[in-house]
């Protein structure tokens, strides 16, 4: 702001700004201990299949229960957790939390889901990652199968030769991969079709205002064509209308999150929206 107001003009004294470095600074000093304070939470959001109408996979949203400034989202914090390196320990709390949700629900006899979690770039350029990974679903029980990890291309393109390396070893190990925000990065194409991942996450913004502006309409479309010809599967984000699933589903998108489906929310409520497998077997059973 104060650089828009020109070189020879100083910004003196702003109240505003001195309220936001405070709130910055108590996250930043607070976010160490919060996970041995027992104050960070994962919610989940449902992703559903747009042909059965089921859900297929969960994505995993971690929350801050912060005791005096309330819910924390983590837009707020996790910029300030991947700056000073807490993401690492938090992002490998929250992998273990949503895993061991998802085998819990497995054991009381829901049909297995993929569980999304998303990775932040300090995390993926953890030397140790893939045994991280690997321990965790050991530890866990859980089926590589049922794990899926989102990355963004920005972080991607940052070392391309390494990050293909370490999605490859993952492939491996049989996890999913999705690229999130699709559409936002740095969409260099050719790359594209160098990362093995299996799923393209369509960017909320354009999902957004598909049905409203044909710009976003002509991104949406051609993202979908790119999955399609790519063998990409393609989840459309911030779902939040039946106008905007309609259109979705007309164009041929696999998979649907959004408002319109269920906000973020914790396991428990997730539970009684998941598929028995013995209801499954009583309809093949006639
Ligand atoms: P994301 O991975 O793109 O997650 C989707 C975000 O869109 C979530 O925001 C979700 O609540 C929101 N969303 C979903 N459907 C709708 C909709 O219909 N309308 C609107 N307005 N919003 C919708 P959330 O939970 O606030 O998370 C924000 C971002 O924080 C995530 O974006 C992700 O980048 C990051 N994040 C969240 N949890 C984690 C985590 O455990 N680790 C890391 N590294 N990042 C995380
Ligand atoms: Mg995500
Ligand atoms: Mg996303
Ligand atoms: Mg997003």
């Amino acid at each position: 702001q104060a650089k828009q107001q020109g070189r020879s003009q100083y910004q003196f004294y702003s109240p505003e700004i001195n309220t936001q470095l405070q709130e910055r600074l108590t996250l930043e000093n607070e976010l160490h201990g919060a996970l041995e304070r027992n104050e960070m939470v994962v919610y989940y959001q449902p992703l559903i299949d747009l042909h059965s109408g089921q859900i297929t996979a969960v994505e995993a949203l971690i929350r801050w229960q912060h005791p005096t400034l309330g819910m924390i989202s983590p837009a707020k914090f996790i910029p300030i957790a991947e700056a000073n390196g807490a993401i690492v320990q938090i992002g490998e709390w929250v992998l273990r939390t949503a895993c061991a949700q998802n085998r819990a629900w497995q054991l009381a006899g829901f049909t297995p889901i993929r569980m999304s979690v998303n990775l932040s770039a300090r995390q993926f350029e953890q030397p140790y990652l893939v045994e991280v990974i690997n321990q965790i679903l050991e530890e866990t029980e859980l089926q590589a199968s049922n794990l899926e990890l989102e990355v963004t291309e920005s972080f991607l393109m940052g070392n391309i030769e390494r990050s293909i390396k370490t999605l490859k070893q993952l492939r491996e190990v049989g996890i999913w991969l999705a690229l999130d925000d699709f559409g936002t990065g740095y969409s260099s194409l050719s790359y594209l079709k160098r990362f093995p991942v299996n799923i393209l996450k369509i960017d909320r913004s354009f999902v957004q205002d598909v049905v409203s502006n044909p710009d976003s309409a002509a991104v949406t479309d051609a993202i979908i064509a790119l999955a399609k010809s790519l063998r990409l599967s393609i989840t459309a984000e911030g779902v939040e209308t039946q106008e905007q699933l309609d259109y979705l589903k007309m164009q041929g998108c696999d998979e649907g999150q959004g408002y319109y489906f269920s906000r973020p929310v914790p396991a428990e409520i997730i539970a009684p929206m998941l598929q028995k497998i013995s209801q499954q077997m009583e309809v093949i059973a006639g």
